[in-house]
This record gives C-alpha cells, structure tokens and sequence, in this order.
C-alpha cells in the first residue's frame, strides 16, 4: 500500500522590488513582447520551457532563492525596469493617427468574434491559422490604439498536443487546461459575484462564465460553460476546440454569438462595429437582431441597423470549412428564437440558405446577409470568394459584388526573430518599429553589411538547430530507436554545420496543402538531396485534425520516407507543430516551402513570417505569395488551371518544384564567395525582407479593415441608428417595394444605336423604363463601356450615369438620358442596365438586382 498521495505545490512569494512581474505575467503583451518573456526566460530557463512559457505557472514554481537573488542582481534589476518602463509608454502611446480621426475610444469600439485565438502557446485556444491571424489582429489592433474587444471560447481541453509512434501515427494527446494559470479573470456583477450569463438551448438555459483579460491596449472576453449548475453535458459545451458532433458544433456557436453579445452588454460595453472573422459567430447578428426587435423595430429594420455595423470575413474556399446545420437540427435550437424575431421560421432559414445546401443552415450565408461588410483574405480568395458566394447577390456579376478583400498579415513583433529586431535596433534605431506602413523605409534593409546579414541568420539556424536535434532525438528515443539510427537520422541538425542548406515545410497537414508534392519524384529527390558537395535537408511538422483521416495518411507517408535509408538525415519529421516550433521553424530554416492546391490557400501566413526574417519562399503562387512574390525575393512555383486533373496538375507542379530547387535553389546557396556567404543568396533575402515585412504585416491588415470597413461599418451604423432608427426602417421599407416590384421592371432603348461614331461626336442614347411603381430615382441606369478580351467577355473600363428626364412615353415610362462622348479608341463595347439604388445602402450594389437591356 503506498497510501494517498497529497499534491502540494510551495509558492514562491515574489519580494517586492521586482512584485510587478506578476503584473506583465497578467496582460498577454507577454505573448508579443520578447522582452517581458526574456525577464521569465532569465530567471529559469529550463522552468521556463518546463512551464510551456506560461508566466503565471512559471511564477508559481520558481524557486524562491532564485527570485530573491534576482531582486539583488543589478543587471537584473535594470532589465526589469527597462521592460516596465517600454511596457508603460506602450500603454500610453498615441493612437495611430488614421485611426484617431476615425474612431472615438469614448464612443466607439470594435468586437472582433472568433472561435480560436492564437496568442501563444500557453493559452491553447487555437489550431492553426485561422487562431494566429486572429491573435495577429488583437496584437495589432492594440499596437495601433484601435477600441477593440476580442471575443472567443475558451476551451478546457484547447487543441491537442501531438506525438508520433515508430509508425508515424500521429497520436493526439489532450491536457484539460486549469484557468487559474491563464492571463484571464471571471468577470463579477456590481456586488462582486461571478458574472454569468445565461443562454437558452432546448428545454433548458445554460449558465456561461465571463473571463476577460488584457492584452496590451485591448480587452478580451472569452466564455465557458463548465460551471456545477450546468448539466454535465453542457459542461462539456466548451470542452474542446472544433470537437464533438454536429450538436456540440451548434452549441459552441450558439454560445459564442449569442453569449458573446451578452457578455459584451453584461460588462457595459457597447460595440459599434461588430466583425465575424469566419462564419462561427454568425448567431451574434441574430441575437443583436432580437435586442432591437425586444426594443420595439421590426425584423427587417432591425436586421439592416445591425449588418449596417457588421464586418464578415470569410477564410476558406474549402466547403468543409463552411458550418451548415441540417434543419431539422437548426430548427430545434431556434424555434423559440424566431418567434422572438416576429419572423417565421421559414424566413429565418431563408437567411442561411444557400444553393449548394439544400436543406441545411449555412453559417456563411447568414454572415454575409448579416453583415454589409464583406472580404476574402488574399487578392486570389476574394475573387474565388465572390463566386462562391455569389449567390447573395443573384443578378450581379461576380466581380462586381460586395465582397473584396484585405490580404492578411502577420505581427511582425512576434514573429520577428530578436536578432534581427536587435540588428535593426543597432542600424535603424528604435523607429523602425512604428515604421511597418511604409514601404520607402524599408529600402534601407540594403544597408545591412551583407557578411551581417548572412551572420545573423546563421546564428538563429544554430538555434534551430540545437533544438531540432533535441526534439527529434527525443521523439526517436522514445519509440525505441537505437542510440546509432538516432544518430544517423539526425546527422545533419548540428549547430555547428550551419552551411548545409535547409528547408522547412508546417503546416496543417490538410490534403489540399500538399506534403507530400516534393515526392513525385523521390529518386531524383533524394540525388539533389544527398549531393555530396551540395547537400540540403527538408524539416516537416505540422498536426492533422483527429478526424481528419487522409491527413493523418499524409504524416505516415513523410515518416516513411524519412526512415528510407536513402533519405536518412535528409528528411526530418519533427512532432508538436505550434507557435513556439514555428517561431523557431520560421527564423531558421533557409528556404520555405508551400505547396498548396490552387486556389485553395486562401492566403497562408506562415510564408510571411519565414519572408520578412529572410527565409526564402518556394512556393505556388497562391493565396498571399501570388501578391508577394516579385521575381527577385524568392521563387513562385505556376499553378496550372483547375481544369487539369489534379495527378497532372502534382506532376507538373511537383516537376517545376523540383527545377526550381535543383536549377536555382540549391546552386544559389553553394554560390559562395572568399568570404563564406553567397551575395546572391543574400541579395534575394535582402529582398525578401525589404518587399514583405511592409506590406504583410498585421498593422497593414488592421489598418485596411479600419480604412474599408471598420471606419464606413461605424459611420454607417450611426447613421441608421438616428432618429429611433428611421432610416433603418426607411431602408428596409425600400427594399421591400423594391424586391416586390423589381421582377416587373422593364426597360427598352429609344434610340436607334449606331454602328460607327467619329471621333468627337456625341451620341444621344435614350432609355424608356417601365419602373412597375418604383420612383425614377430609386434606379440607376447606367451605361459601362469596354473593350472585348480573347476569352469573349468584357473588360468594363468606363461607366456613366444616365439622368432621368421629366417626360414620360406614352406608354408612362420613365425616361432616363445619356450624351455619351466616347473618348476610347477604336472598336468598344458598350452596355446598358439598371439597377436599384438609395442614398442609406452601405454598398450601390447590396441588393443584388439588376437589368441588363
Ligand atoms: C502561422 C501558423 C499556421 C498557419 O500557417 P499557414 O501557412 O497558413 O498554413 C499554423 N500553425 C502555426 C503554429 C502557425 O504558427
């Protein structure tokens, strides 16, 4: 018998000359500020990665001794004022100036819902992407002083931590997550008391805890339902992250919309912007709906008031990732709720209908009627974007809809590797910091002594190095490899041989990224590979979803050509992708590789951070590289037409892969000079980081959601919202005639069109319109001139307004003018049509009618 074992954890107790560190272990500014982590870092480094970078468990464990020598160290001492002082001045730094003019932090604030944020490891709310560029946005929007709240979940279990057996199995390992040693704390009511907010499910209300927390200048809220007065299983609502089934699924986003805008009220804040950043929140815009119909506006009103504030952006064009409920499901959830709207059921379904899902309730469509802010997330993915989701405007060209784009960004404090921001400290001074909007600035990465440049990027290969060496050696020991194939398997991950070429490739291993593409060819692979004089080595990482089967297929492959002998050393798998492994993966590799399936990646992020710390890119220019790459900072491999089937698409791409590599990549690296380094090599990655760190950054991104959409979206609530809301009920009157009347609306040409023109004449075109009830100024006629492209369609190049006349045709239509003088050359298209428009609309085009003559 050994009896029961009593855990007991001693704390230290923090002595006062340096109390404040519990202070910087409460606000996530520690999840992008270096220096705050390295005051943790120094007083325990094995602790530190022991306690998964997580400050407040840190703070718990450190010894006792180590804290009161620190509190007599001078060095010590003067770091941790350093750092409390920047970390003060951050906190009050002025509002990037943009922003000031728009937004006025007593009156307005921006509520940014996403299911997964990505702010650091030791908060495991995240899976991938999608959660960093999350995080991404919060740490910008507080570098630049935006009034910004974040809301998400905050799961008990978080994303899992992956390990991979002697098989390449991936194995998923969930930790439940105490929140005691989060950065966050649960809200209280005016008496103190836990806040908790109730939603209503089927036969019940459950209660939802309220946490908020500080990151930098923002605030964030996140919500769990794990309390005792819920039920166990709705306690276990939040459990894990994208787990459970199709219930859970509805009921995670049940919570997060609509209990996140009741958490919001409960604390006292009023949003006025509101952004869905993908479709999970949706339900967020129906519970805002209900408040206003409580408040005495119909649901048509009610629903134009509330898009009118709301910003969507959607982040996939992969169907998976689009949420749609069977309606028999929905239904069950939302039978009460639509009676609270004063709407039938049928047309609260209507609002997620989408042609491609007969019979289920889509999360996209009910965010874009939703909203009248809308963005895909790269050039590429807005435009594939507005033709998948063309639908919400029927009769409107697809390049012509609502929906645009911001290309993503990543937080360059982040990811940022420390010698470089050290490097630019030393050449550029401090500035370069509030310097990321400006492209100019950037030239003087040129500048940087080239033997500097290669130096700098060696030391952090070094780093990376020593670490995968350590990580893989311990993955190998522990599915039981011999102490002598450990040896060979990582012959190659030695600080000390930094001037072997080395590739990175992690990534989510979902099956449209590809892998497994650099194997079309694994003889010739492995001859570039394993050149004697030129060698070169590929690291990969990444997690599959749980379920997702086909991906976990993609980790067995790479384990299996890892382990071929004549891959030995060359192909390295390392397990437990996430933000610490890809801070390390993206400073220190030399070349970065993707492969994505045109055009699938919507826009990719971790291209960006290996970019702009002068990793070189090779990659399909897809998502964010096609707009990146320029032809001299990296390379872009050419997608092929999705018409092509897709083992000749892997072929060809995979062969053009391989050339590039082979022919450019590989004899670029070895090109050395007297001293060691390739100038070419650094030249490109020069280019890299002077193209990229400006334009991919996340304070651009926030600012182009600040300057399309945040500042109208503020703007146009607002004015909806005046008088009770008139004009939101104007609107929504109007829209109502108009979609009524719209299908009996004819129009015809008056004039007779001429063949040719000469140039300098005017040409008189008359339209007569039967408008069906409509006024003359609720349509726009409108006339686009353009020119004809090889494939047949029209490239609009210049459009003019017509102007209603006074008169009327016998026949009692409207009569609308143009004097159209021409000033293209030679032959040209020109159309004719009409489509509705009021002065509230956020966008001329948001009802989706048109008529073409
Ligand atoms: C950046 C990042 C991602 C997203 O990378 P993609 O290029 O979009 O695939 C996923 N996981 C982690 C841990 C990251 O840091």
């Amino acid at each position: 018998m050994q009896g029961t074992r009593y855990v007991l954890e001693v704390q230290p107790r923090i002595p006062e000359r340096i109390e404040r560190l519990a202070e910087l272990a409460d606000d996530l500014f520690y999840s992008w500020d270096r220096g705050v982590r390295g005051l943790f870092r120094r007083l325990d480094s094995a602790l530190w990665d022991a306690c998964n970078h997580n400050p407040k468990v840190f703070l718990r464990r450190v010894a006792q001794k180590r804290l009161e020598e620190a509190a007599q160290d001078r060095v010590f001492l003067e770091d941790y004022r350093r750092v409390l002082s920047a970390y003060e001045t951050y906190l009050q730094e002025q509002v990037q100036s943009d922003v000031g003019l728009l937004f006025d932090p007593q009156r307005d604030l921006v509520a940014y819902f996403c299911a997964e944020f990505g702010f650091h490891e030791s908060l495991p709310v995240y899976s991938g992407g999608l959660g960093i560029l999350a995080g991404d946005h919060c740490k910008a929007a507080s570098d630049l002083g935006l009034p910004f709240v974040a809301v998400g979940l905050l799961y008990r279990q978080g994303y899992f931590t992956q390990t991979i057996d002697a098989h390449g199995n991936q194995v998923a390992h969930y930790h439940p997550t105490d929140f005691g040693d989060l950065p966050l704390h649960p809200a209280t009511d005016a008496e103190g008391r836990e806040l908790c907010i109730r939603v209503e499910l089927p036969g019940r209300t459950v209660c939802v805890r309220v946490w908020t927390g500080r990151a930098g200048r923002i605030r964030v809220v996140f919500l769990d339902t794990d309390l005792p007065q819920n039920s166990e299983a709705d306690r276990r609502i939040t459990y894990q992250l994208y787990g459970g089934d199709e219930n859970t699924r509805i009921q995670q986003e049940i919570v997060l919309g609509i209990g996140g805008v009741r958490a919001l009220r409960a604390l006292g804040l009023t949003p006025t912007v509101w952004h869905l950043n993908e479709g999970h929140a949706a339900f967020a815009v129906l519970e805002r709906c209900r408040e206003q119909v409580e408040a005495g506006l119909d649901f048509d009103a009610a629903l134009e008031l509330v898009a009118a504030g709301t910003v969507f952006t959607t982040h996939t064009p992969v169907p998976a990732g689009h949420d749609v409920f069977d309606h028999g499901l929905f239904r069950g959830y939302f039978e009460d709720f639509a009676a609270r709207l004063g709407i039938p059921m049928d047309r609260l379904l209507a609002l997620g209908a989408s042609p491609a899902n007969q019979g289920g309730f889509n999360m996209t469509a009910l965010a874009l009627r939703g909203s009248r802010f809308h963005n895909g997330v790269s050039r590429i993915h807005g435009r594939v974007a507005s033709s998948m989701e063309g639908y919400v405007w029927p009769q409107i060209p697809h390049e012509e809809n609502p929906i645009g784009h911001v290309t993503n960004g990543i937080h360059l404090p982040t990811f940022l590797a420390r010698q470089w921001a050290g490097l630019f400290d030393m050449h550029f001074g401090a500035e370069w910091r509030s310097e990321l909007l400006d492209e100019a600035y950037w030239q003087r990465i040129d500048s940087i002594p080239d033997y500097t440049f290669w130096s700098t990027h060696q030391l952090l290969k070094a780093e990376l190095l020593a670490e995968l060496g350590e990580r893989v050696r311990a993955q190998h020991r522990r599915n039981g490899l011999s102490e002598a194939h450990i040896r060979r398997l990582t012959r190659h991950l030695n600080p000390d041989r930094t001037d072997i070429l080395l590739l990175g490739f992690a990534r989510r291993f979902a099956t449209y990224k590809r892998a497994t593409l650099l194997f079309q060819d694994p003889a010739r692979l492995a001859r570039i590979l394993k050149d004697p004089e030129r060698p070169a080595v590929i690291v990969f990482a990444g997690k599959a979803h749980p379920r997702d089967l086909p991906g976990q297929e993609l980790i067995r492959t790479i384990h299996e050509y890892a382990m071929r002998p004549e891959f030995e050393g060359h192909i390295v798998l390392v397990e437990n992708y996430d933000l610490a492994l890809a801070r390390a993966l993206v400073t220190g590799v030399d070349v970065w590789v993707n492969t994505p399936e045109h055009p699938l990646e919507a826009s990719g992020t971790s291209g960006m951070k290996a970019g702009v710390n002068g990793v070189l890119n090779l990659s399909v220019l897809d998502g964010w590289w096609a707009e990146g790459f320029d032809g001299t900072n990296g390379w872009g491999i050419t997608p092929h037409a999705p018409h092509y089937d897709l083992a000749h698409r892997n072929r060809e791409e995979g062969q053009e892969l391989l050339d590039l590599l082979e022919e450019e990549v590989v004899p670029l690296y070895y090109h050395r000079d007297g001293h060691g380094y390739s100038p070419g090599w650094v030249r490109m990655a020069k280019a890299s980081m002077r193209t990229l760190i400006p334009r991919f950054n996340a304070q651009r991104m926030v600012m182009d959601y600040v300057l399309q959409h945040y500042g109208p979206a503020n703007l146009q609530a607002r004015t909806l919202a005046e008088d009770g809301a008139a004009p939101a009920r104007e609107l929504a009157a109007w829209k109502a005639r108009v979609i009524a009347a719209w299908p009996k609306v004819r129009a015809r040409r008056l004039d007779p069109p001429p063949a040719r023109l000469y140039n300098g004449e005017v040409l008189p075109i008359r339209v007569a319109v039967d408008l069906a009830g409509l006024a003359p100024e609720d349509v726009v006629v409108e006339c686009l001139i353009g020119t004809e492209r090889a494939d047949g369609t029209v490239e609009t190049r210049q459009r003019f307004p017509f102007r209603p006349l006074e008169e009327r045709t016998e026949e009692g239509e409207a009569v609308y003018a143009l004097d159209l003088t021409p000033t293209l050359p030679g032959l040209q298209v020109y159309r004719l049509r009409l489509h509705p428009y009021h002065r509230l609309m956020s966008h001329p085009l948001e009802l989706g009618c048109m008529l073409w003559l």
